[in-house]
């Protein structure tokens, strides 16, 4: 394993310092545009990857809140690998700690962003510039790339896929405490409404309860969906899951009520289109309410995660973070991140950083130095042991 020298991890530690001290918190995605959250991020990482040789392109996905895609000119052919962070990071409402003072004590680093993900970025760019030096990069061809907008349902990714921008694999950013991530669910998001007709509560023949049917429906999601979603099993990610989590409806104590509406949360395990998913939940909810009437008002998802394990960038990045953090297998997690859309295009992504995703978008958020070390160190090793060869193809 390649080791970070004193000297490279103090500039290593100030990198972190400068990236979280730069406010890149979102809100809402209207106080994001107003704000241009991303543009002081963008333009200290576009003078960055310019001090080290690096060419920056930008993807204006709103004004002032871009995609930047880097790489030297004339490095790498034939193949390409992204090493990949986002920019943005969760508000800063409620934190106990100064968000931006990124101060290290105790053997952490403290503020919004250090665990996710600035202090991967960090890591990656530290890595980047240390092989480069070296003159020991890989013969496939190198992108750094910051994305806008992740923590919005990867926003900027999706934008990035849209614009047309591929490379044949990516390593994404997220806190994984240095091991290698290899699958994640999909979210599916439901809004479902029941109709009935609403009369004087003194007289409920003359009405039809929609409370009483959405009762039905709540039953269904809990109980035969749940068993039938559960039927099929991930080796990294075990079952689905689908939670109702929102509940709205009636108007008054004495009316019967003519209108509820659900939300449900459902986390799908890879290996079936979504699509495919919403429409057996349609069809086995009609037979179940035998006729009652009720509507799948919106429906909303992101791609899985579910990279095959004998990727070659799996097989090489498998074998440091066995070495580095005691991993023994890929693994599986819940969260998604921007390895959704990119592997929805084609790209074979894992995640990979340092920090534990515990410690994300909490009121004392920290990273550990030695996980940032470590995860810088890990970057720096997969890049150098395949100087002149490829990381993304079978050696
Ligand atoms: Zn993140």
């Amino acid at each position: 394993m390649q080791r970070l020298n004193e000297h490279e991890k103090q500039r290593l530690i100030r990198l972190v310092q400068d990236l979280v001290g730069i406010n890149s918190a979102i809100i809402t995605p209207e106080q994001a545009n107003r704000e241009r959250t991303e543009e002081r991020m963008a333009e200290f990482l576009t003078q960055y990857l310019r001090n080290m040789g690096m060419t920056v392109q930008r993807q204006e996905v709103f004004p002032g809140r871009p995609n930047l895609m880097a790489h030297w000119p004339g490095q790498g052919d034939k193949r390409s690998i992204m090493l990949e962070a986002h920019m943005d990071t969760v508000t800063v409402e409620g934190m106990t700690i100064d968000p931006f003072a990124a101060q290290v004590r105790d053997g952490k680093i403290w503020g919004r962003g250090t665990c996710d993900t600035k202090g991967n970025m960090a890591a990656f760019l530290t890595a980047l510039d240390i092989a480069y030096r070296r003159n020991q990069l890989p013969a496939d061809k190198l992108y750094f790339v910051a994305t806008m907008s992740e923590e919005t349902c990867c926003t900027g990714s999706a934008a990035l896929m849209d614009h047309g921008f591929r490379t044949d694999a990516a390593i994404v950013g997220e806190a994984t405490r240095c091991r290698l991530v290899t699958a994640h669910k999909a979210p599916l998001w439901l809004e479902i409404e029941t109709n009935g007709r609403s009369c004087h509560a003194s007289m409920p023949d003359h009405g039809i309860n929609a409370i009483e049917m959405m009762a039905r429906v709540i039953e269904f999601v809990q109980g035969p969906w749940n068993h039938h979603l559960q039927v099929r099993e991930h080796p990294l990610l075990g079952k689905s899951t689908m939670q109702v989590t929102t509940v709205e409806g009636g108007s008054k104590i004495n009316i019967i009520p003519s209108r509820c509406r659900i939300q449900v949360d459902g986390r799908i395990v890879p290996g079936r289109p979504i699509d495919e998913i919403v429409t057996e939940f349609h069809a086995m909810l009609a037979e179940h309410l035998r006729g009652m009437p009720f509507q799948i008002l919106s429906q909303q998802s992101h791609p899985a995660l579910d990279t095959p394990l004998d990727a070659p960038l799996v097989q090489k990045l498998m074998p440091l973070c066995r070495e580095a953090a005691g991993q023994t297998a890929p693994l599986g997690v819940n969260y998604f991140a921007d390895t959704g859309p990119f592997a929805q295009a084609g790209i074979t992504s894992v995640l990979f950083g340092a920090g534990d995703i515990a410690q994300a978008h909490t009121a004392e958020e920290f990273l550990e130095l030695d996980q940032l070390f470590l995860a810088a160190e890990i970057m720096l090793t997969l890049l150098t042991e395949n100087a002149g060869m490829s990381i993304v193809e079978a050696t």
